[in-house]
């Protein structure tokens, strides 16, 4: 153990086959050779984190109990293992949350984004929800000076709004955005920025729209509004359709209205993830349409991560706004009640000390 680490953390498990997180005294991650250390300062809850608090017949089946929760993050090294050779205690870092083997045909292929046995912090080893979290030196992402702390904390999801939105052609396209949450927002904001034409984006929830009006949408529409879809149709070309879905919903209801109001020829990026099974008129809406639909997991290895630096430091996206509540980690269950309630857009929590600074939590 490197000088000067204590030997135990504070670290939000899931203890209980049944809702809630429980904070304990733990001991901290072991580290091996190739392995940084990292002292959290900010992390994000996602939704993912959502369905493991509540403990979903999905999380019941994929994590095991004990397991410290939490991907999204932000922090400082802290210590390295002696074969790392690109980061030294004391650089600020985020870094990619999903561990891939090495060694199946997808990571051998360039495509560890989609790896076979990936293990994910959070889930399947050990997260963030803690004073420190260990992460292999290759997943660990040194942040520019120009990249704020909150959003260095934001970076995951700032990822998959990112490849989501560069999986296909966009500059000079209509593009429709279905869902305003952390991502969805995060798509509106970079699909602006890569040149899209026209960008609307839908949600059912007004506080969200309004600030997808203030991430760079050019219309905004209550998906519920039995009006939307004609309303919508009017903007496009002959009243053709939308060049472009990007979803990020992951309600049935919102991937089926995206796919209807795209036009023929165009493409769909799919991020939201539905329940279970979906019924989807596949003849009607997306084969004689000719549609290309792209299923997006994740970020890609480290492509994305360049891409999402690059419009950062070049002052083209700025996520800052949907942070809107911060919390220490004593008060998760606080956290959790305003993600659920639909107030929150993204929740911090604040570790170590980034927490020593009052906790505000503001809406907005
Ligand atoms: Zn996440
Ligand atoms: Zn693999």
């Amino acid at each position: 153990m490197a000088e000067g680490l204590p030997a135990t953390m504070r670290a939000l498990i899931k203890a209980e086959a049944g809702p809630g997180f429980r904070l304990v005294e733990a001991p901290l991650p072991a580290y091996g050779p190739r392995d940084v250390l990292i002292r959290v300062e900010r992390a994000g809850i996602c939704g993912t984190d959502l369905h493991i608090y509540e403990w979903d017949t999905w999380a019941a089946g994929r994590v095991r109990l004990g397991r410290v929760i939490g991907h999204e993050f932000m922090g400082q090294v802290a210590a390295v293992g002696p074969a790392v050779r690109t980061v030294a205690p004391g650089t600020r870092v985020s870094g990619e949350g999903h561990i891939g083997c090495g060694h199946c045909y997808c990571c051998r292929t360039g495509q560890g984004h989609i790896c076979d046995r990936v293990d994910i912090i959070g889930i399947d080893v050990d997260g963030c929800f803690a004073d420190y979290v260990r992460l292999p030196e290759e997943n660990v992402w040194p942040l520019r000076p120009e990249v704020p702390d909150e959003v260095g904390a934001l970076s995951d999801p700032l990822g998959n709004a990112m490849h989501t939105v560069m999986v296909d052609d966009v500059a000079g396209r209509s593009v429709l955005v279905m869902g305003a949450g952390a991502i969805g927002l995060l798509i509106t904001a970079i699909a602006r920025a890569a040149g899209a034409l026209d960008v609307v984006t839908l949600d059912v929830n007004p506080r969200k729209l309004q600030m997808a009006r203030a991430m760079g949408a050019d219309a905004v529409q209550d998906a519920r509004d039995p009006e939307a879809p004609a309303a919508l149709l009017a903007r496009t070309r002959d009243g053709r359709g939308f060049d472009v879905l990007l979803e990020a919903s992951g309600h049935p209801a919102g991937i089926r209205m995206g796919l209807r109001l795209l036009r023929s020829g165009g493409w769909a990026g799919l991020l939201g993830l539905p329940a279970g099974e979906m019924g989807l008129n596949l003849a009607e809406e997306v084969i004689f349409k000719g549609i290309t639909i792209h299923g997006v997991n994740g970020r890609k290895m480290y492509e994305t991560w360049y891409q999402v630096e690059d419009f950062l430091t070049h002052g083209r996206v700025r996520p800052e706004a949907i942070v809107t509540h911060r919390f220490p980690l004593e008060r998760v269950d606080e956290a959790f009640a305003a993600l659920r309630g639909g107030e929150a857009i993204k929740v911090l929590l604040e570790v170590g000390e980034a927490a020593d600074a009052s906790w505000v939590a503001r809406t907005g």
